[in-house]
C-alpha cells in the first residue's frame, strides 16, 4: 500500500466516501465521511452517538476484530474514524463498512445505553441512525469516494494544521 503523508484536506471539496487520512506508526487511519461537510446538515449527536456503539459492536465482532484498534465519531459529525493495523485498502473498508450498516439497519436497540455502559446513555436516536446509514449504504455502493483534495494551511512557523 502507498504511504501516504500527514496533509490537510480541503473539507470544500469533499464528498461522502471513505479516504485514508492517516498511515503511521504501523496503523492505517480512514476517515468514513457520511455527510458532505459545510453542505448538508451534519449527522445529529445522539444518531452519530447510536453509530458509534452500533458501528464499534459490529467491527469488534467482525472477522477483522483483531485489527481494530479505534472506532469513534469525528468532532464536526460528519463521519466516523475507524483505525486499523495490518494490510487494508479504502476497497477492503467499503466492503466491511456496507456490511455494517446493513447490520445497523436490521437491529431494533442500540447496544450499551445503561449508566453501567455509556457516558450519556440518554443520547441515543436509533431512528436517526438508520436514517443516515441508509443514506451512507446507498453512497458507498453508488456514488463512492474515496480521493482527498489537498490544502496547505500555515497556523504559525513550524505548526502543521491537525484535526485528528
Ligand atoms: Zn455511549
Amino acid at each position: 500500500m502507498e504511504v501516504i503523508q500527514s496533509f490537510t484536506i480541503d473539507h470544500t471539496h469533499l464528498k461522502p466516501g471513505i479516504y485514508v487520512s492517516r498511515q503511521d506508526k504501523g496503523f492505517t487511519t480512514f476517515d468514513l465521511r457520511i455527510t458532505e461537510p459545510n453542505k448538508e446538515p451534519a449527522v445529529a449527536p445522539a444518531a452519530m452517538h447510536s453509530m458509534e456503539h452500533l458501528m464499534a459492536t459490529w467491527f469488534r465482532n467482525s472477522s477483522v476484530k483483531d485489527d481494530v484498534v479505534y472506532v469513534g465519531p469525528m468532532g464536526c459529525l460528519t463521519g466516523m474514524y475507524i483505525v486499523m493495523t495490518g494490510e487494508y485498502s479504502v476497497e477492503d473498508m467499503r466492503e466491511l463498512t456496507i456490511q455494517c450498516l446493513s447490520w445497523i439497519l436490521s437491529q431494533e436497540s442500540v447496544p450499551a445505553t445503561t449508566p453501567e455502559t455509556c457516558g450519556n446513555y440518554l443520547l441515543h436516536d436509533l431512528p436517526m441512525c438508520q436514517w443516515e446509514s441508509r443514506r451512507y449504504r446507498e453512497r458507498l455502493q453508488h456514488d463512492f469516494h474515496s480521493e482527498y483534495a489537498t490544502l496547505q494551511v500555515t497556523l504559525e512557523e513550524g505548526m502543521v494544521f491537525a484535526d485528528a
